[in-house]
């Protein structure tokens, strides 16, 4: 494939924050990618070009200029070998050349031309190139936003409904040709109903950045027997938080509700959360440094429920394998912009799946209408998907796009 023409813009995020729209044409073929922004950023992603006034000019300046000529008059037969030329391209460890925004803009364009090209749909595209069998991912839905997403109205980042469809629905395959297997359908129905009855328990609140609820509560364990009530209420969900606690670190301690929290003495507290509650996964219950924490906490804990790296991992193959060798989780959050390339965000799923460990693809709390994280999440057969609460649009996308690929997926 010949990538004849290249243009990108800027467009604003759902924080009306500039953000790299990018346009990739080869003959009759044409594919536009954007990509989304991190507000509790792991300090060992991949950079994220911006201007001293926020903008994103030079990172579009690279895009159309310095990519743009590399890339005319090449023929590249594969996705992969653009990403490759790509990375060799920027050629910094942490892409701070060319910036990972205008890298990956480039580069899930152009996996959307490769599937155009080869009349697949993108999960498809990105399952053959993966090597992955696809599979419907249970919907983390955040239900409740809190920490740096919502000026701490909540002490953790993400308070989650996690809805397995296959439970719902667990014999749905063998009841009748008419009754067609559709778990995502029967999850997002599930999730819908939740988060409106939440809604009506909780009053008028406001939203916070990932389109969930974001109330306040005097106490740390109200927001868990609510959700423990929805989990009653709706079978097949359970429990999960991001913690996010690299943001709740200060100078040795986590800070929780103005108390201040030894590593231990939090790892108590998850303890009794997961005692009392009926959870399934933590994300980042340490700071993203605290190697050792986490291995001991996915030693007491890693039977019980998923212990998620994130800012821990940052969607770096290396760090993935770093963190395999020493154990400290066994769940990887799979983030593309995290590192750039969509070649590399597959290696990362791969490394996680090599590790024995579950994938669960994610979206970032500042969001564009671009729904490339279902179709990756759908086609890395990621045991889950983050894509937020079910109060904004561009959230309601992502589950909306994962319902078309059930249909599509179900009629190929
Ligand atoms: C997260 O921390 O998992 C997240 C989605 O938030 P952000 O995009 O702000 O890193
Ligand atoms: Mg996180």
């Amino acid at each position: 494939m010949n990538i004849e023409r290249i243009t990108a813009r800027s467009i604003s995020d759902t924080r009306g924050r500039a953000t790299i729209e990018t346009t990739l044409t080869a003959g009759p073929l044409s594919a536009t990618a954007s990509v989304p922004s991190g507000k509790s950023t792991g300090s060992h992603e991949a950079l994220e070009l911006r201007d001293a006034d926020g903008g994103v000019a030079t990172a579009i300046a690279h895009v159309q200029g310095e990519i743009a000529e590399a890339l005319s008059g090449r023929s590249f037969a594969t996705a992969d070998e653009i990403d490759l030329f790509l990375i060799a391209l920027d050629g910094t460890p942490n892409k701070s050349r060319l910036g990972a925004n205008a890298l990956l803009s480039v580069s899930i364009a152009a996996e959307r031309l490769f599937a155009q090209e080869a009349n697949v749909p993108l999960w498809r595209a990105i399952a053959n190139r993966a090597g992955t069998t696809p599979s419907a991912p249970r919907l983390y839905v955040n239900v409740m936003n809190g920490g740096v997403h919502a000026d701490f109205r909540l002490p953790f980042q993400e308070y989650i409904l996690v809805v397995n469809g296959d439970a719902i629905h667990p014999m749905a395959k063998n009841v009748s040709a008419a009754d067609t297997y559709e778990p995502l359908k029967h999850a997002y129905a599930a999730a819908q109903q939740a988060f409106a009855k939440l809604g009506e328990r909780l009053g008028s609140v406001a939203l916070g950045d990932e389109g969930g609820y974001a109330p306040t509560f005097a106490a740390l364990d109200e927001p868990f027997a609510l959700l423990a009530d929805l989990v009653k209420e709706f079978p097949g969900t359970s429990i999960a938080i991001d913690a996010a606690a690299s943001e709740l670190y200060r100078d040795g301690s986590y800070q929780l509700l103005g108390k201040s929290y030894a590593a231990n003495e939090l790892s108590f507290l998850y303890e009794d959360l997961v005692e009392r509650f009926p959870f399934h996964s933590i994300e980042d219950p340490f700071s993203e440094d605290a190697a050792d924490d986490f291995t001991r906490f996915t030693e007491a804990l890693g039977g019980k429920i998923l212990v998620i790296g994130d800012d821990l991992t940052v969607t770096n193959p290396a760090r993935i394998t770093e963190a395999a060798g020493r154990q400290e989780i066994n769940a990887v959050l799979i983030k593309p912009n995290q590192i750039g390339t969509v070649s590399e965000a597959i290696l990362a799923v791969q490394e996680t799946h090599d590790a024995g460990w579950k994938a669960v693809a994610s979206h970032r709390s500042g969001e564009t209408n671009d729904t490339f994280i279902a179709d990756f999440a759908y086609g890395v057969g990621a045991h889950g998907i983050k894509a937020g609460g079910l109060g904004q649009k561009e959230r309601v996308e992502k589950y909306d796009r994962l319902l078309a690929i059930e249909q599509e997926a179900g009629v190929l």
